[in-house]
């Protein structure tokens, strides 16, 4: 593919694909206010480095961004602690379930890797302790990366995750007991029920990843992240993004991704664009089954991967 190549026609051609597809998953259940959300919902974006955005179905529309936002936490986080961090998570693919706790105890509460529910919450406690309001400064940075100031946080989602909590508020309490938590408690999950709240498009989240395509460049030519930084997020990314199948989503995408439970996937072709991808209904790991399904097609047709 040259680089004046337009994607329009390659995101029709994967629309078309996905609106064959039989079975498209079922929605997060454990979050009702997410249950209700059509799987045959759909929408695909990316953007060049230069802002420009393609886009297919439902690709301007907002849907809970999840834990899609780990990633902008850990940037953010990332650029102003920077080494430091991985004192407190770790970096290595966990091959558990997002939200499992086994691991935490033999491993002294240091979670395996930021892009789990254990290793967000500590990137999120370590930004809220850094600004005061870890929540208000993803919101910040989604708004100026994607140029959409209307973003906001759906607090009927949020309160709908705090009140089936229990699995998160364990996670946090008990990395407390391990000293690896600063906040009280409830004040952190309430900042990251907040953050994973966001309602975003797949236009806005493709631009707002573009400091990855551009190597830790932000839109306005500011740098956020090192080269070397960039680098080291799109890595976890790949290895640790989708959970306990980063492996197979590597395998068929071949791109750093990074999925969440309303249904949206990022990707990142470095140096060359970022891709959103949105489809609600989720495999039985939480990735979203016409998601991954739109990425595979796309670095299939396109031959953009990073291998
Ligand atoms: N807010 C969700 C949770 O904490 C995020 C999980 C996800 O998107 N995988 O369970």
């Amino acid at each position: 593919m040259t680089s004046s190549m337009t994607f329009q026609p390659v995101l029709e051609r994967i629309a078309e694909d996905i609106g064959r597809m039989p079975d498209r998953g079922r929605p997060a259940g454990y979050i009702p206010a997410l249950a209700a959300c059509d799987p045959a919902r759909f929408g695909m974006a990316v953007a060049e480095p230069d802002g420009t955005v393609y886009g297919v179905g439902e690709w301007r529309t907002p849907f809970s961004a999840q834990s899609v936002t780990k990633v902008f936490t850990l940037a953010l986080d990332l650029a102003r602690e920077g080494d430091a961090l991985w004192e407190h998570v770790g970096r290595e693919p966990s091959g558990n379930p997002f939200n499992s706790l086994v691991q935490l105890e033999y491993e002294g509460g240091i979670p395996r890797n930021p892009f789990i529910n254990a290793g967000a919450l500590v990137v999120t406690d370590r930004l809220h302790t850094r600004t005061g309001d870890a929540a208000a400064e993803l919101l910040t940075f989604l708004r100026t990366e994607s140029g959409n100031p209307g973003l906001a946080f759906d607090l009927d989602v949020a309160a709908s995750e705090d009140a089936h909590g229990d699995r998160n508020a364990a996670l946090a309490h008990f990395m407390a007991s391990y000293g690896n938590i600063a906040s009280p408690v409830p004040v952190l999950l309430d900042q990251y029920f907040r953050q994973c709240s966001v309602a975003a498009s797949c236009a806005d989240l493709a631009l707002a990843t573009g400091f990855l395509a551009r190597h830790g460049v932000r839109a306005d030519g500011s740098r956020l992240l090192s080269r070397s930084q960039a680098k080291q997020v799109n890595a976890v990314m790949l290895t640790c993004g989708t959970y306990d199948a980063a492996g197979d989503f590597a395998y068929r995408v071949g791109l750093p991704g990074k999925s969440g439970v309303g249904g949206g996937i990022i990707a990142v072709v470095p140096g060359r664009c970022t891709l959103c991808v949105w489809g609600p209904g989720l495999d039985e790991r939480g990735n979203s089954v016409s998601g991954v399904a739109a990425l595979d097609r796309f670095t299939t047709l396109t031959g953009l991967s990073v291998f």
